[in-house]
């Protein structure tokens, strides 16, 4: 099996039926390969009661379950074939909007109780399917036996001989595979699971273009209703996971986007801002790109 090259990496955003990096074709999930004898054991996936008592997670729940791409992420995890269970919850987190975790048979979902409190339902579905790609690599990981071979999964076996094995191997900390794996790989599925969302009843879907001000380009800047869900895919992935009082370090995806695109990262970084600053108003922290127009637009309305 040939590695999984930065070119043929990029190449497998592309719809198409030939096999990505995964080891599939784009038009089935990447996991699909075949895992040998399974045990024929039911698994499912379930919520908490702190769940299924938060009305406002509820209601955008019941909308994302039926959507396609939540259908194809979570199948995975349903029949016989299954070797994880994935269970949901909402808790007290202290920072994060959402936490994956899998430990033996299952992988849970907590999301942040403040968080769905505060968030539009538009980055709520943006989580939701963040976490549902940390679920998948777990899954891929527990099918390996925490060991993925170049053989059956050559992309995850890439990032994670890259980011985990060489590393330790090498005496270096671990890094994040996860997001970098999910920054240059899973966007184009965030974006489809937002896009999904968005559709009314008749499957009209909302236009979410807009204006927004940049502050590092000092100017308020249009666009697209594709720019906002690029912008939005990439809230969680321009940044690796990192611990209290340790460096950030940059994806490779979003230091390669923001090197060859510097205006385009400056406006994706003032949308992601503008959609989270309901959620980080209340919570009193100053956004960096302060929404001008809008108080310039209420100034202009009071009456002379
Ligand atoms: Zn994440």
């Amino acid at each position: 099996m040939k590695f999984c090259s930065e070119k043929s990496r990029h190449a497998s955003r592309a719809p198409s039926n030939e096999p990505n990096c995964f080891g599939t074709r784009s038009n089935e999930p990447f996991f699909a390969s075949s895992y040998g004898n399974v045990p024929s054991i039911q698994k499912k996936i379930s919520e908490s009661d702190s769940f299924k008592n938060n009305e406002k997670l509820m209601r955008i729940y019941a909308k994302i379950k039926q959507t396609e791409q939540y259908k194809f992420m979570i199948k995975g995890f349903e029949g016989e074939k299954s070797h994880l269970d994935l269970h949901l919850s909402v808790e007290k987190l202290n920072k994060e909007n959402a936490k994956t975790s899998y430990k033996d048979d299952l992988v849970r979902i907590r999301f942040n109780e403040t968080y769905i409190e505060k968030a539009s339902d538009i980055s709520i579905v943006r989580t939701f399917h963040h976490e549902l790609q940390h679920a998948i690599k777990n899954l891929h990981l527990k099918r390996s036996n925490n060991r993925p071979s170049a053989d059956d999964y050559p992309g995850i076996y890439d990032y994670y001989r890259r980011f985990v094995t060489e590393p330790k191997a090498a005496g270096k900390d671990r890094r994040d595979w996860h997001h970098n794996l999910m920054a240059a790989h899973s966007r184009p599925e965030i974006i489809r699971g937002m896009k999904q969302f968005d559709t009314d009843d008749k499957g009209i879907k909302k236009d979410r273009s807009g204006k927004v001000y940049v502050s590092a380009l000092k100017k308020e800047v249009a666009y697209t209703d594709n720019e906002f869900y690029k912008a939005m895919s990439w809230a969680g992935l321009r940044l690796e996971h990192h611990e209290e009082g340790k460096p950030k370090i940059k994806t490779e995806a979003w230091k390669k986007f923001e090197k060859e695109n510097p205006d385009k990262a400056f406006l994706y970084r003032a949308i992601i801002q503008k959609e989270s600053n309901l959620y980080k108003k209340k919570t009193k922290t100053i956004p960096l790109d302060l929404p001008v127009i809008d108080v310039i637009g209420k100034r202009d309305s009071i009456p002379k």
